[in-house]
């Protein structure tokens, strides 16, 4: 017997228990028992179930101290590339780490693929608004930028983003100090594939394939050709014997506010 088909069965009794007895007294009307399943509301109820994706939310944890982990990160997205690529790592079980641009999470197809990014598990997070250099801005512009893109990140898709990677990786002890009061850590990397230079994905993955554990490896989802790169050098690293993490993952605890990370030692 199902769960649930007992207390059901009771109630069912009860009712024509209840019944029974209001019609020998005849006077009043029949009890109305009252069904719990009568009260959920099924808008309600088919919003929860489809939110529930196969192994969402996840929780992984990995001990990347001991074995072999590498942190794959795309910047400047989410562009015209990054459905497929989202396609390739979720065909792949692949999870990685997305650094998007306020102006392309606001753009055309943005919403729904910042929304894509954070439910098949990957971590995002905040390359600033508009990709300015971060040591050029005042306090000010600095906060304007990373608070934009922080907000309309959260309001998309209910994600307070614990990330930042400042635009071509220009950072100071003031674009660190704005970094911590807006409870992100600076994540840099330690492994370039230059692929915005070199638009030849054997060269892309390559040069990622140099990565070692504990590597942060730096992408554009923006390019192509950085995408079509992305099987040959899941399949290197694979081979390898590396696993694949979000930045988060990589360190296992969340990263300091402000603090810069490169790599993991
Ligand atoms: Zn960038």
């Amino acid at each position: 017997m199902r769960v649930w088909a007992l207390p059901l069965a009771l109630l069912v009794l009860v009712a024509c228990v209840t019944q029974s007895a209001a019609h020998r007294r005849a006077a009043r009307p029949p009890a109305i028992v009252p069904m719990r399943a009568a009260h959920v509301d099924p808008d309600r109820l088919a919003k929860r179930l489809a939110a529930i994706q196969p192994g969402w939310p996840r929780t992984r944890s990995f001990d990347c101290g001991r074995i072999k982990c590498v942190a794959l990160t795309f910047d400047d997205g989410p562009g015209e590339h990054t459905g497929r690529l989202l396609d390739m790592l979720r065909r792949r079980g692949v999870l990685a780490t997305f650094f998007v641009l306020g102006q392309m999470v606001a753009a055309d197809h943005g919403p729904h693929l910042a929304r894509r990014i954070v439910h098949e598990g990957h971590e995002i997070g905040n390359h600033s608004w508009s990709h300015p250099a971060l040591t050029g801005l005042s306090d000010e512009g600095v906060r304007r930028e990373l608070r934009r893109t922080s907000e309309l990140v959260r309001r998309l898709t209910g994600v307070r983003m614990r990330l930042m990677r400042p635009p071509y990786g220009a950072t100071d002890p003031h674009v660190a100090r704005e970094t911590r009061r807006e409870g992100l850590a600076q994540i840099l990397w330690n492994v370039d594939t230059l692929d915005w230079r070199d638009r030849v994905p054997a060269i892309v993955a390559r040069r990622a394939g140099k990565a070692k554990a504990g590597s942060i490896v730096l992408m554009h989802d923006i390019h192509g050709t950085t995408v079509q790169a992305v099987p040959r050098l899941l399949d290197t690293l694979s081979r390898r014997g590396f696993t694949f993490v979000t930045v988060s993952e990589l360190y296992g605890r969340p990263p300091v506010p402000g603090r810069e990370y490169t790599e993991r030692r």
